[in-house]
């Protein structure tokens, strides 16, 4: 009799959990599924990514959507894959399109970034941001708990997350995008979360800090994990060949501004005279100025 009572309660249980798994198809067209219990939120090639990763014991999330709707969707995502909760939330960046949607997850999720997240959040906050965020997004009732929120935990340098039947490995990135770049690498899964240090067929912001020769080190690094899968901080997931193609862009703009340098040109005059028909396929082309501003600070020693 016990015996039964203890099968039927099996049963209910097992009905339970696979009535709230899904798989991409039923989340919608802008989820990916990467690997089992493992999705990526790429909405548009612009955004960035969020990925959520299902382990035996709760959900890790990596970035919190774009935009406050993106966000909406995540948590609406998470429900519908599991009935586990959010346990923790890793930054691959401090900036907002990575961290806005931080107030859907905080509890009970603990927020994870690299030393300086928050100083760079708090800095980029903008109170009147803030408000004209909630104006516009007031048609979602989520919207209502809005506010900002900041990482739990910062770490310096590495830090190694476990988590049920999964491990993650955090490393800094430094002086490839903003003050607190993090790659996360899953050695068990080989899928390595490259933040902004890459982009695919787009030019990045290279703000006056960032280091080109800083970010090849950090493609050498990543290539060096051997992952077989690179998603970056935006743009849609892919292989290896996305490090290979940043780096070889990278690498080619350093070798013409260096000998147009040598030439005795003028940033001016390079900015002028550059040409780069390898990346005429490519977004963000007014973000190339100031790419050619990067190198030149390479290879000028600057
Ligand atoms: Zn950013």
């Amino acid at each position: 009799m016990r015996l039964k009572v203890f099968l039927a309660l099996v049963v209910t249980i097992g009905v339970a959990i696979t009535a709230n798994v899904a798989g991409a198809q039923e989340l919608g067209p802008d989820f990916k599924k990467l690997k089992d219990g493992i999705f990526v939120y790429s909405q548009k090639p612009a955004d960035s990514n969020a990925t959520i990763i299902l382990t035996s014991e709760g959900v890790v999330l990596i970035d919190s959507g774009h935009r406050p709707p993106d966000s909406v969707a995540l948590g609406g995502a998470v429900k519908k894959l599991t009935s586990q909760p959010v346990r923790y939330l890793i930054n691959s960046e401090p900036h907002t399109d990575h961290t806005v949607g931080h107030w859907m997850f905080s509890a009970p999720a603990v927020i994870i970034a690299h030393a300086g997240a928050t100083e760079s959040m708090k800095q980029g906050l903008d109170p009147e941001r803030v408000r004209k965020t909630v104006a516009e997004y007031s048609t979602l009732q989520e919207i209502k708990n809005f506010r900002p929120i900041w990482p739990h935990i910062e770490f310096h340098d590495r830090m190694t997350l476990h988590v049920g039947d999964r491990s993650f490995e955090l490393q800094f990135l430094k002086s490839v995008h903003s003050e607190a770049d993090t790659a996360i690498w899953m050695p068990n899964e080989r899928i390595v979360f490259a933040a902004a240090s890459v982009g695919v067929k787009r030019f990045s912001n290279l703000r006056p800090f960032v280091k080109i020769t800083d970010t090849l080190e950090a493609i050498k690094m990543m290539r060096g994990l051997n992952p077989e899968i690179v998603v970056p901080g935006h743009g849609p997931p892919g292989t290896v060949k996305i490090l290979d193609e940043m780096e070889n862009y990278y690498t080619l703009l350093l070798e013409r501004v260096g000998a147009m340098v040598k030439q005795g040109k003028s940033l001016d005059e390079i900015k002028k005279d550059l040409r780069m028909p390898e990346t005429e396929d490519w977004e963000g082309k007014d973000r190339f100025p100031n790419n050619i501003e990067g190198a030149y600070r390479a290879v000028s020693g600057k």
